[in-house]
């Protein structure tokens, strides 16, 4: 345990504290549909297995709860993360809770200091890169504002906690190698796999074969344009390597919780591999006909109508084009 995790015990975000200043007012007010007690509108996604799936709140989060153990995939925010963790406290009663993040990016690690107690799991490529990210965890933090919903109250004490976080409170302090690794959580074994770069250069997938639901991290964007990164050690052509390999793992009654966008079935790897293949296919054809990066970036093709997400398609074939063109 380092100083950084102890200082977190010794008054910041944990999520006894929460609990401590009054489950009736800070968990009051039940989001529709939700498990009750907790802050957040989860979906049943299975026995003991719930999602967060919001766009607008960034990545989506899964937390499985079997036998006294919880397991946590991705934070969000620095705001949700306080309201994930407490909720798993809710969902899981006095589980003992374990985190991974499927990637560095800040959308799925935001909240990652509200976990800084108990043990973290994420790919060794992540470590540094989460690290980079502090100031963005920071601004993240105290700008924190859950007016009007039922994360109000907790928007307080995110901000003030912001200003003492270090680092070490988002850095998940086990590191998965490329060869993955197997968690058990309770009854559960969850299977984690890295197929190489891909979204980033640290992308893992959760399997929990018990439930046969997966959680794909941003390998998939259902229904969106998918984000390209030129910091994150991209690669769209291991990218659709990454999503064959993820769908080798599928059978046809897979539940398939994807980065962002609804939870669906296999269909939506398959539908990002075409994505992906698609775009390739496009941007190379104006490679070879001489347009210029700045032209392609104002194109679309039939495969992206309907796609939300709309900002990011100009980055994501200007950062296809960088690899096609060696660029
Ligand atoms: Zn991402």
């Amino acid at each position: 345990m380092t100083m950084d995790r102890r200082d977190f015990l010794g008054g910041m975000v944990a999520a006894g504290g929460l609990l401590a200043l009054g489950s009736d007012r800070l968990f009051a007010a039940v989001a529709p549909g939700a498990p009750a007690g907790t802050l957040l509108n989860w979906d049943d996604a299975g026995t003991g297995a719930y999602a967060m799936v919001d766009r607008s709140t960034g990545g989506n989060t899964l937390v499985l709860i079997s036998d006294g153990h919880a397991l946590v995939i991705d934070t969000k925010s620095p705001l949700h993360g306080a309201a994930i963790r407490g909720d798993t406290e809710v969902l899981g009663g006095s589980a003992s809770v374990t985190l991974l993040n499927t990637h560095h990016h800040g959308d799925h690690t935001g909240g990652n200091a509200s976990f800084a107690d108990v043990p973290s799991y994420a790919h060794t490529n992540a470590k540094p890169r989460i690290e980079a990210q502090l100031e963005r965890y920071r601004r993240g933090g105290a700008s924190a504002d859950g007016s009007g919903t039922p994360l109000e109250n907790l928007a307080p004490m995110v901000r003030r906690a912001s200003s003492a976080w270090t680092a070490g409170l988002f850095t998940p302090e086990h590191l998965i190698g490329d060869e993955g690794t197997e968690l058990t959580i309770g009854k559960r074994r969850v299977e984690i796999s890295h197929f190489g770069a891909g979204h980033t250069d640290n992308d893992l997938v959760a399997m929990i074969p018990s439930l046969n639901l997966m959680h794909t991290g941003d390998l998939v964007f259902s229904g969106l344009h998918s984000f390209y990164d030129p910091n994150g050690g991209y690669s769209a052509r291991g990218w659709i390597e990454s999503l064959e390999q993820t769908l080798a793992l599928c059978d046809s009654e897979t539940v398939v919780i994807p980065g962002h966008g609804e939870v669906g079935d296999r269909s939506i790897i398959q539908a990002e591999i075409r994505y992906h293949s698609k775009l390739i296919e496009a941007v190379q054809a104006e490679i070879d006909k001489g347009t210029s990066k700045e032209n392609a970036q104002e194109m679309s093709w039939a495969f992206m109508e309907g796609l939300e997400f709309e900002s990011i398609r100009a980055r994501a074939i200007g950062a296809v084009y960088d690899e096609l063109s060696g660029g």
